[in-house]
């Protein structure tokens, strides 16, 4: 309940446009492990891995995407320029026998950060259906 608690609130400040730890890692006021990085995409290691391959990718303007839900027509470029980009990190990862990418969405979706993000995750045998 605590969880779910802070989540909202996360939630909430960052709709009031409030910045997110994303935004620090952009700025890198805090450091992560980065992998690729462009003007308008970075991509960097999970803090918390659930394989041997765990890299979050997101756009540098979150230009009020705080969750895929909020996607409008305008968003149709960088959401493109972020799958575009998982595929080329997969390969630079050598995932040639595949990975995972998932976009967790909302409370139901166990989504804690609100700046758009994929998880790009890979290196083991994925399960289906996902937990
Ligand atoms: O989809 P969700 O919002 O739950 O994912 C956020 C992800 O960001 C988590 O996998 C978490 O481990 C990661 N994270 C991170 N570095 C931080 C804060 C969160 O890699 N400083």
């Amino acid at each position: 309940a605590a969880r779910a608690a802070a989540a909202h609130h996360a939630k909430q400040k960052a709709e009031a446009g409030e910045l997110t730890i994303f935004d620090k890692i952009i700025s890198k006021e805090i450091p992560s492990k980065i992998v690729y990085e462009d003007d308008d995409v970075l991509a960097f290691r999970d803090v918390s891995p659930q394989g041997p391959v765990h890299i979050i990718l997101i756009p540098k303007d979150r230009d009020g995407l705080t969750q895929l839900s909020k996607a409008e027509d305008r968003h149709e470029k960088i959401l493109g320029h972020l799958m575009v980009t998982a595929a080329k990190v997969a390969r630079q990862e050598k995932l040639d026998k595949g990975f995972r990418l998932v976009v967790n969405d909302g409370p139901d979706g166990c989504q804690s950060v609100y700046h758009i993000h994929l998880h790009l995750i890979g290196g083991r045998q994925m399960k289906w259906p996902p937990g």
